[in-house]
């Protein structure tokens, strides 16, 4: 498998590297936190090592970012720290595993199996985008342009509504429904400037309902 290893300790990077390649595994090493968040953007891997303390951009960082843009890639986050806390944290964040250095190469091998056998995330997770707003129908977690969002729960009803109808109108009255008792119109205009920040608007159907517009090309997908 295709293995991204996040690792600012040569040493031990090289030592890691090593030993999974020995495994027929094909291992892309980087020492930046930074560079890690953009190759994981555009090349896919079946699993990623990911230090916690990097140089550019954290390890929980990272995962967090994955996991906001829907990804399911299986994670073991590998730390020095080992904390409880910090143990708690990383799984929170997203991380499938956590491993404390130091630790020995049959037992990172063992955990990463253990991951992928209990199927870790590698069914992509039930994510709705609409250009730069991501809903993880799971985890109910929102992100747009990659940043958290958050959202009452009568809001994220709202938005799961339009985004599914993926620029198609829907009708107030369903919408409505959606918000139990009080008028769409007030979620609406809650919406419409932290929408219209990131190039989404939400137009209004005169005598219809509402429907997820992008202002900019495309449906908002400039990346
Ligand atoms: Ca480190």
């Amino acid at each position: 498998m295709k293995v991204l290893l996040v690792e600012d300790d040569p040493e031990l990077a090289q030592g890691v590297a090593r030993f999974l390649r020995g495994q027929g595994d094909e291992i892309v090493h980087l020492a930046d936190g930074m560079q890690a968040d953009q190759l994981l953007q555009t090349d896919a891997f079946d699993f990623a090592l990911i230090d916690v303390g990097l140089p550019g951009l954290g390890g929980y960082e990272i995962v967090r970012r994955i996991r906001n843009r829907g990804q399911g890639l299986p994670v073991i986050l590998i730390t020095a720290r080992d904390a409880l806390d910090d143990r708690i944290y990383g799984l929170d964040v997203g991380a499938d595993d956590y491993l404390p250095k130091p630790f020995q190469l049959a037992e990172l091998t063992a955990r990463m199996r253990a991951v992928l056998r209990r199927g870790g995330r590698s069914e992509p997770r039930n994510v709705l985008s609409f250009g730069p707003l991501n809903l993880d129908l799971e985890g109910r977690l929102a992100s747009l342009d990659r940043q958290p969002m958050a959202l009452t729960a009568r809001e994220w009803d709202l938005l799961e509504a339009l985004v599914a109808a993926d620029g198609r109108t829907v009708p107030k009255e369903k919408l409505q429904a959606e918000a139990s008792g009080n008028a769409v119109e007030v979620y609406v205009s809650r919406l419409r400037p932290r929408l219209e920040a990131a190039g989404l608007k939400i137009r209004t159907v005169r005598g219809f309902g509402y429907r997820l517009e992008s202002t900019v090309c495309g449906k908002g997908d400039a990346d």
